[in-house]
């Protein structure tokens, strides 16, 4: 991807960041020390920081699931609207497919898993008093929670549009899946982009993103040899 950096190398897996990312946490930190001085920051880019590193974690809790199946993949890339990592090929059974999708949510819901128990065990880390406790711990705890549910949509590029393809095609032929999955999400879209049209542009955008995305998905399958031979597979 162009703009984009190697920052480090982990567990064989280049990790790279887009330039739009950098510029993010900047915009970000400058606007909340215009607002409410330096501490205050230092604390929102803190935030960015530790809230991509738990949207890392999720991509390497998909590399890890894939190497396990012997799929390599050479690099995350972290930009702005989050990761992602380039596999080097589409499982071609539904199980591996599903455990590939499932082990990137898996990994937030564990994070959230024990930030609650944290704050469960140890309340007065929320204590006014404690602004880097009392705010990023429990918004972090919000955000991996929120990851969760918006990554299990059933809707391509979603994990949670591939999951619904693997189970379907557990029963099904991989194309009919696909389809079946592909025109969910195209219905999640619909929902979206008319919700979106009344009050929210960000849902809007994504709407017309995830169907755009399930059209897409529909094409790469239906090209899988092709693929196979030269392209990657993104999740
Ligand atoms: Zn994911």
């Amino acid at each position: 991807m162009k703009w984009s950096y190697r920052i480090a190398r982990i567990a064989g897996i280049d990790v790279k960041i887009h330039i739009t990312f950098l510029l993010l946490l900047a915009y970000f930190g400058f606007a909340d020390w215009r607002d409410g001085g330096m501490f205050q920051g230092l604390l929102s880019m803190a935030f960015i920081l530790l809230l991509f590193l738990c949207v890392l974690l999720h991509e390497f809790g998909h590399a890890m699931a894939g190497r396990h199946y012997g799929i390599r993949t050479p690099d995350i890339t972290l930009l702005p609207i989050g990761g992602v990592a380039r596999m080097q090929a589409i499982p071609d059974k539904p199980w591996q497919e599903f455990v590939i999708a499932v082990a990137g949510p898996a990994v937030n819901v564990a994070i959230a898993g024990t930030l609650w128990t944290g704050l469960f065990l140890w309340p007065d880390l929320l204590d006014r008093g404690h602004p880097v406790s009392s705010e990023i711990l429990p918004n972090l705890l919000k955000i991996n929670v929120a990851l969760v549910m918006f990554n299990m949509i059933p809707a391509f590029p979603m994990d949670g549009g591939r999951v619904l393809r693997a189970l379907l095609a557990m029963k099904l032929n991989y194309l009919k899946a696909t389809k079946i999955a592909a025109r969910t999400g195209q219905v999640f879209a619909a929902g979206f982009v008319l919700v979106g049209l009344g009050w929210n542009p960000i849902l809007l955008f994504i709407g017309l993103f995830v169907f755009t995305a399930a059209r897409q998905e529909l094409d790469e399958v239906a090209f899988r040899q092709q693929i196979e031979q030269d392209g990657v597979y993104r999740i």
